[in-house]
């Protein structure tokens, strides 16, 4: 009989990075375990895109008294509702703390797939503007790679995921390789052009890049605008670790999945200076199992990997694992974002638009790329978009009889939206540390959360709201209505750092390839590792990493260095 508890490769976690880590380690020949917290997921069953208002209980309102009960800060996401809620995690059963007057919104999936099911789907690279940016400011420690570096596997996670998108040449937001863009309609075409009149090149708007297809790709097919992506969708049309990574790794017959599989802690061999294995509960038995390999893969999203490291203290790491440089916890990051401005586009009245296009506009960072700004450092992208007011036709739209019936028949003038997501700088004083009093639902130890934005994050946040008003004027917009909101860290669900990756081993968790400096076999892949935060959405950037740090294992395996 062969062993069930012994692998070549553990892997914990099965979102974005666990999916590629699966389909990047089972295809180079390890024998791999998955091991993922939540229930499994069943396509066929589970995804709800389809499903109309009507035949929802509470017609997609949602049960709001549960919905407060059960998931008070999940349902702050705007993706949580009565399709999608299931796949956010009970807030009661994964309590973590914060600092009284500083909240952080802990937004979670805890299911195979993770996060993938439910992201947004924005895919961007990184620049050098990006990988440079603490070595010029001088602010906390410089990446130890440079776009170079990475640049030949973000060729390499797009071939396979399928991003479209429009190619611009832009140093700042290197051109991805493309799948032909979703097209814009009339009044954001409109748009484009006035802003080129009055800001030249400087500010560009394209369509989003996203995660989509646009034609059939590797078995998967085009989308077809039904548009509710996050509850889920059948025909595979965007890259989710379920549609695409899982699938593939499946199909090599090595990959051993196992859900209801809550990694407590990883175990450290103190004669090898390696990690042994992981020891986990089981979520449905709450039995304390073991399970050992040559290799660990922690991808279990920013904060959970690093929980997982501080939890596993040992007579040598008596702060967590793979933590001499006492790093670990340190600099979380997210993106500031809920600023900008709407304003009316007047004109192009006879036109609608077509089908429910899944994606928006996106405007590249113009801020600190060529001129310096007085008032902060780095910047910030603007996602948004045009669409008809009044034409959703959804259930938030209220109203009866005749009167209503009409104004169903007849969308509001078209509405454009600018919305900004800042970079956020590393910040030591923004960290993580075990609360071992109070503990989750299966009994480990939970984070208590030290976060707040500091003033470079909120003069970014003020800046997104006067350009978003001055181009919407500059435009011919009417009623225009800057947006600039009081969200709290966390609510971007771009967390990011924890444990970074650096050069120097004293300062920090990680060395270029993901491996941790202090145990050899440990690798994280997932937002934990990035040393500062861009303000593009990271999760590309984290599909390309854990490709290239699979890609260095194997390489190490086969040299015989793991
Ligand atoms: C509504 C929404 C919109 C978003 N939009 C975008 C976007 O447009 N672009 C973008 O780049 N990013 C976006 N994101 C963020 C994106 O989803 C995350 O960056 C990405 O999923 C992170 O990948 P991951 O593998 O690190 O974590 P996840 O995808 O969250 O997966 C982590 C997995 O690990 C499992 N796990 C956790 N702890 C344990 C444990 N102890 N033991 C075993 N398993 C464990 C979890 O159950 C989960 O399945 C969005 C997120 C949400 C929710
Ligand atoms: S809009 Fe496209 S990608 Fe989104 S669920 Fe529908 S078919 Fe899938």
């Amino acid at each position: 009989m062969s062993d069930q508890t012994t692998f070549d490769a553990i892997i914990v976690g099965s979102g974005i990075t666990g999916g590629w880590a699966a389909k990047e380690l089972t295809e180079k020949g390890l024998k791999t375990l998955v091991l993922e917290a939540g229930r499994n997921i069943i396509p066929e069953e589970d995804y709800v895109e389809h499903v109309p208002e009507w035949e929802m209980k509470f017609r997609g309102m949602g049960d709001r008294r549960k919905l407060v009960a059960e998931q008070p800060i999940q349902s702050t996401c705007y993706a949580c509702d009565e399709w999608s809620s299931k796949f956010f995690i009970k807030d009661k059963e994964l309590p973590y703390t914060t600092d009284p007057g500083k909240p952080f919104s802990w937004i979670r999936g805890r299911q195979v797939g993770g996060r993938s099911i439910t992201w947004g789907r924005q895919s961007y690279r990184w620049s050098d503007l990006d990988f440079e940016a603490n070595l010029r400011d001088g602010i906390a420690i410089d990446w130890p790679l440079r776009y170079a570096d990475l640049a030949p596997w973000y060729d390499y996670v797009e071939e396979f995921a399928g991003i479209s998108g429009e190619a611009l040449g832009l140093t700042q937001l290197p051109d991805s390789k493309f799948l032909p863009p979703m097209a814009l309609n009339c009044a954001e075409r409109f748009v484009r052009s006035e802003l080129t009149k009055h800001f030249g090149g400087e500010r560009v708007l394209t369509i989003g890049r996203a995660a989509i297809l646009t034609q059939d790709h590797r078995d998967r097919a085009a989308c077809h605008y039904c548009g509710p992506c996050e509850r889920g969708c059948i025909t595979r049309s965007y890259f989710s670790s379920l549609n695409a990574t899982l699938p593939a790794a499946e199909k090599t017959g090595r990959m051993t999945l196992r859900p209801y599989s809550v990694v407590h802690s990883v175990m450290f061999d103190p004669n090898t200076r390696r990690a042994a294995g992981v020891r986990i509960i089981d979520a449905q038995t709450k039995a304390a199992l073991e399970f050992r390999a040559r290799v660990v893969f922690l991808c279990a999203s920013a904060l959970e990997s690093s929980r997982i490291l501080l939890n596993s203290s040992n007579p040598e790491f008596l702060n967590g694992l793979a933590n001499s440089s006492g790093q670990l916890g340190r600099n979380l990051m997210d993106h500031i974002s809920s600023a900008g401005a709407s304003a009316v586009i007047p004109g192009n009245e006879d036109r609608f638009e077509i089908g429910r296009r899944p994606n928006g506009t996106y405007m590249p960072r113009f801020r600190n790329v060529k001129a310096k700004h007085k008032d902060f450092l780095r910047g910030y992208g603007f996602q948004g978009g045009a669409h008809r007011v009044g034409w959703e036709r959804g259930v938030k739209q209220a109203g009866f009889g005749p009167s209503f019936k009409k104004t169903l028949s007849q969308p509001g003038p078209w509405a454009f939206v600018f919305y900004g997501f800042g970079e956020c700088l590393p910040n030591p004083s923004n960290y993580i540390e075990l609360d071992k009093e109070k503990v989750d639902a299966w009994g480990i130890p939970t984070l208590k959360i030290h976060c707040a934005w500091r003033e470079n994050e909120l003069a970014l946040r003020k800046d997104m709201a006067v350009s978003a008003a001055e181009m919407l004027e500059a435009v011919g917009g009417k009623d225009i209505r800057p947006i600039q909101l009081d969200d709290p860290p966390g609510l971007t669900i771009h967390e990011m750092g924890t444990a970074r990756m650096g050069r120097d081993p004293k300062t920090s968790v990680l060395n270029a390839f993901n491996q941790a400096h202090d145990v050899k076999n440990l690798f994280v892949t997932d937002g934990a590792a990035m040393a500062s935060s861009s303000c593009v959405n990271p999760s590309l950037t984290y599909m390309a990493l854990t490709a290239r740090a699979c890609d260095y294992a194997v390489s190490q395996m086969k040299k015989g260095e793991l």
